[in-house]
């Protein structure tokens, strides 16, 4: 950001930056994408699925998914009333059964039409679809002529998790466009939106500038994702984060009374703790608090280190 801010540069995203960082992506993704950046999730989510769908469509997402129960009604509000239909969902992640069940239980002019299929990699509840299962339900969605939304808040941690490659886990799955987080992986006020199917990031622009998410000094953001993107820092933040997860929920593992609620697919514990290590955690600075999924929901960061993990533990060991 500091080199980003020598010299002059033109405005809105023509620089020289922002045609590198979107370059980058490309070759990240192995394929001919476009990328738009915006300043959050919600709006990253709601834009591109206003982008997916007509006001008289709807949107197959998880009952726990960020888009219905955290973003305060932005996917409907955007696209000007797209309804949020909601499917089962087993450890965070869509049952394609009840998917299908939604897509066809009714094919009339007085329900809302299914146009779009939403998914979190992660989840909400921190477990991750493999490329497979992603390749299952894109399936499903393109039989019956839906598109394909991920919410990639936390895209980063599960590919680190995952050890494929990014194209194996959108594009050639059958992705149509990713919400790519950069908050979550540290950097300052960015997603990326990524289009892989081109007729549907048609005027996207335009969404984005009629929402107030153009940014006028796009190379501010654009240099985070060039660097974050370079020499896989990506991969060092989010793999160190899900590493990190992963000893929290072993160490919390050995304390009687305490449920791991979830598989620690990526970098967040969900944990059903005794009342008194929670107040007792609580009482000694920590802040957490229970989340859909139930439980505690503990997350470490790219920026949480393993002495993090070691002075928790040894907290909850203390007011157990
Ligand atoms: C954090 C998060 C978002 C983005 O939220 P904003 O606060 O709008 O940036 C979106 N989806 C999921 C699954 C998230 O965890």
């Amino acid at each position: 950001m500091e080199e980003a801010n020598l010299g002059y540069q033109p405005s809105y995203g023509a620089d020289s930056i922002t045609a590198d960082a979107c370059e980058s992506f490309r070759q990240f993704f192995e394929t001919d994408c476009e990328v738009f950046f915006v300043f959050n999730g919600t709006s990253a989510n709601s834009l591109s699925l206003a982008s997916l769908c007509q006001s008289y469509h709807s949107v197959i997402c998880s009952d726990v998914s960020h888009v219905e129960t955290d973003e305060c009604g932005a996917p409907e509000f955007f696209s000007n009333g797209s309804k949020l239909l909601l499917a089962k969902t087993s450890l965070g992640k869509l049952d394609p059964i009840d998917v299908e069940r939604l897509i066809t239980h009714r094919t009339d002019l007085h329900y809302p039409r299914p146009r779009a299929l939403s998914l979190s990699q992660s989840t909400e509840l921190g477990t991750t679809y493999q490329p497979g299962e992603i390749t299952a339900l894109c399936q499903i969605a393109k039989k019956h002529g839906l598109h394909v939304h991920m919410d990639g808040a936390r895209f980063f941690n599960a590919l680190a998790a995952l050890g494929t490659t990014p194209a194996e886990l959108t594009w050639k799955a059958g992705v149509d466009v990713l919400c790519c987080g950069g908050t979550k992986l540290g950097m300052a006020v960015t997603e990326a939106v990524v289009f892989f199917n081109h007729d549907l990031a048609r005027d996207f622009e335009y969404r984005c500038k009629q929402a107030g998410q153009l940014c006028s000094k796009m190379r501010f953001i654009s240099a985070q994702w060039l660097r974050i993107l370079k020499d896989e820092t990506w991969k060092k933040h989010a793999a160190s984060a899900n590493q990190l997860a992963r000893q929290l929920a072993e160490g919390l593992t050995q304390l009687p009374g305490v449920e791991i609620l979830y598989p620690v697919d990526a970098n967040a514990v969900f944990a059903q703790l005794p009342e008194t290590m929670k107040s007792g955690l609580k009482e000694r600075g920590w802040v957490f608090y229970n989340f859909i999924g139930g439980g505690s929901r503990l997350m470490c960061s790219w920026a949480t280190t393993a002495a993090d993990v070691e002075a928790f533990l040894a907290d909850a060991r203390e007011s157990h």
